[in-house]
């Protein structure tokens, strides 16, 4: 099996250490984007930042440990989890659209910080309030993909990451992408595969390949072999996906650069943080 680099992924309350040992002797992963997930009561048990960073630090340049944004907190978080340690940033479930003013100083401090954001965009597990740990609508209405392009303008510098392909609106990302040099996309979670088959080998308005801007991702768990397992085949998977479907596309060769190349080349940053 060929190495892939997930970029989007997240960590299990109480991991088994072990098993993260042994994931990251395989070499079949050569980066993770470790996304932690503070907005859930611990009964979902998934990790959130003290757990990410954990992992970070104990594989720097494998795991890449994110930062969770509270977007009911002010901009000097983002200082804050700097110098913890975290190198990128996690957004998800804002109670209001992530494009509104109230959040700009956020960003603002992001982009002097160098840490890119990822955005949780389009359709989102239904939770009721009370599996929440904060107090957030249900539903995508506030994390539409359109929304980082007035982002992508006011904080050229800031790298904004599509985290999914925002269904049910996957033609504002297709804008985002085709406008934004500073958008990426990972693609995973609900993947509209329609979409991607028929928009692989678009070009960009600056001329660069729609192929060269997505990258793969699993959005799966670390830290449990079951979970493991899931991850191994999805990226299998997508592999054959290239392989075999993309056999009469033009996007057929760019397998290694969705599954792995692109993530490097565009967050360089990330790799750097092995050879430290
Ligand atoms: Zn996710």
């Amino acid at each position: 099996m060929k190495p892939f680099i997930d970029a989007h992924a997240h960590l299990v309350h109480n991991f088994d250490s072990r098993h993260l040992d042994e994931v990251a002797e395989s070499g079949l992963v050569k980066q993770v984007w470790l996304l932690p997930l503070e907005c859930y009561v611990p009964e979902f048990e998934f990790a959130g930042n003290d757990e990410v960073l954990e992992v970070g630090k104990r594989y720097p340049g494998l795991f890449v440990p994110f930062g969770y944004i509270d977007f009911f907190q002010g901009p000097d978080q983002v200082d804050r989890l700097k110098e913890r340690g975290f190198v990128g940033l996690k957004a998800i479930r804002p109670p209001k659209d992530y494009n509104d003013p109230a959040y700009f100083p956020i960003y603002a401090r992001a982009e002097e910080l160098e840490m890119p954001v990822l955005f949780h965009v389009g359709i989102i597990s239904h939770r009721r309030q009370d599996q929440l740990t904060i107090p957030v609508p249900p539903g995508p209405a506030h994390m539409k993909p359109s929304m980082l392009d007035t982002l992508g303008d006011l904080f050229p510098k800031l790298k904004l990451v599509q985290g999914h392909l925002g269904v049910p609106w996957v033609n504002e990302l297709f804008e985002s992408v085709f406008y934004y040099r500073n958008i990426s996309c990972t693609v995973t979670g609900l993947v509209d595969y329609d979409w991607l088959i028929h928009n692989l080998d678009r070009r960009t308005s600056y001329g660069e390949s729609f192929s060269d801007r997505l990258m793969f991702a699993c959005d799966g768990f670390y830290g449990r072999p079951e979970f493991w397992k899931r991850i191994l085949s999805l990226a299998e998977f997508t592999r054959m996906f290239f392989q075999e479907v993309g056999k009469t596309y033009s996007w057929h060769d760019a397998e290694e650069r969705f599954m792995l190349e692109n993530a490097r080349r565009l967050f360089p940053e990330f790799a750097a943080l092995g050879e430290k």
